[in-house]
């Protein structure tokens, strides 16, 4: 990723704007129109599938229901907000040789919890 520190003030900022208004139109599309394609053609859920319910229920403060719709949220709200917060600041992104273990791992338990969703 191209670093920001040494550009000047303006293009840093022009910088900042530009990625803060593709980050909204981001979450407002995940937010607004997002519907799973997978569920949509083949009538199953993904391993994604609840995800956005249980952030919807977690910031209701209804954490019992979170965990229902999906037990890995906590720990995608963390990756997510590591991701949003090293694209705005570079420096910030300290686990950067452990990031491939942390996302084959992450990858992992999301397969674990779909297939024992599938089965269970
Ligand atoms: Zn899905």
């Amino acid at each position: 990723m191209r670093s920001t520190k040494n550009l000047p003030a303006n293009k840093r900022s022009a910088e900042i704007l530009s990625k803060s208004a593709a980050l909204s139109v981001f979450a407002l599309f995940i937010i607004f129109v997002y519907k799973c394609p997978i569920r949509m053609i083949f009538g199953i859920e993904c391993p994604g599938c609840g995800l956005k319910r249980a952030f919807r229920a977690a910031v209701s403060l209804d954490f019992t229901s979170a965990f229902h719709y999906h037990p890995l949220f906590p720990l995608i709200g963390v990756l997510c907000l590591y991701v949003v917060l090293t694209v705005f600041f570079p420096k910030l992104r300290v686990f950067k040789k452990a990031e491939l273990v942390i996302g084959i791992v992450t990858l992992l338990l999301l397969a674990a919890v779909w297939i024992y969703r599938i089965f269970f």
